[in-house]
């Protein structure tokens, strides 16, 4: 399958699987100048002119001064495709920036989500698409596995904390090797953030980690992926999904039938 056709199988899969577009949606689309977020925003164009259903779509950009290289270039380049891009400098980004060189990325993607919102609600749009991919669901995975002691990713499809707004993930099931050669092939402008260059991170540990591991295993991230959509919750450790104390005994009979007499 050539890479477009394979990217928008993934991209068409996620829609249909997580019911993320409905008919009349309003889609603002989050373009931060990354290889990701260019890659979501032409497969759903591309999409959108084979759809059933109609939708329409506005690019953004919000700037909170961390790219290493003037945006404008990605917005000539959405404009060329004929896509609405709304370029908006985030005051509160910039000051926190200047106060706070070193703040973290819980504030940092705080004040982003508040800009968005902000944006979003301003183009009249009722979804909001992110860039997040199969990388990130399965960075988050193993970080929530391992240092918050929760067996959780992404949502793939969620609300907004008021219901205002339907946030939807279409890459959910999209690497970034894809979206790597994407844009390359399509000699796409990218612009980098100066956030992509930090090292000693947890995510980039796990970066590190999976990446190693695709060496031996070059189907790990999509194994992970499928993981998250096959739950055996009877051999994980929460009280709440396990069966009745009769199920159980059962259970334990089966898989282990010396150890309980029988
Ligand atoms: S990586 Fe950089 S841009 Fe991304 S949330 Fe963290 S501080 Fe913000």
């Amino acid at each position: 399958m050539d890479l477009e056709k394979l990217i928008l199988h993934k991209v068409g899969e996620a829609i249909a699987r997580f019911s993320m577009i409905r008919e009349g949606d309003r889609i603002a689309v989050g373009v931060s100048g990354g290889k990701d977020s260019l890659t979501l925003l032409e497969a759903l164009l591309r999409l959108q002119q084979r759809a059933p259903i109609r939708f329409d779509m506005e690019a953004f950009t919000v700037e909170q001064g961390k790219f290493l290289s003037p945006i404008q270039p990605v917005g000539d380049y959405l404009r060329s495709l004929g896509v609405p891009w709304h370029y908006v400098q985030d005051q509160p980004s910039l000051d926190l920036l200047e106060t706070e060189p070193d703040h973290g990325c819980d504030k940092c993607s705080r004040f982003r989500r508040r800009a968005v919102y902000e944006i979003a609600r301003e183009l009249g749009c009722n979804v909001i698409a992110l860039g997040h991919t199969a990388d990130d669901f399965c960075e988050a995975l193993l970080r929530n596995a391992m240092f918050t002691g929760k067996l959780s990713a992404l949502p793939p499809v969620t609300t907004s904390r008021k219901g205002e707004f339907r946030l939807i993930r279409p890459l959910v099931f999209v690497t970034e090797d894809l979206t790597r050669r994407w844009v390359a092939d399509r000699h796409t402008p990218v612009i980098p953030c100066g956030c992509s260059q930090k090292t000693g991170t947890v995510r980039r540990s796990l970066r590190d980690y999976i990446a190693e591991l695709e060496q031996d295993y070059p189907y790990v991230k999509e194994t992970l992926i499928a993981a998250m959509g096959n739950l055996d919750p009877q051999r994980l450790l929460d009280p709440r999904f396990q069966g009745d104390a009769d199920t159980q005994r059962s259970m334990e009979q089966e898989l282990f039938p010396i150890v309980t007499g029988m």
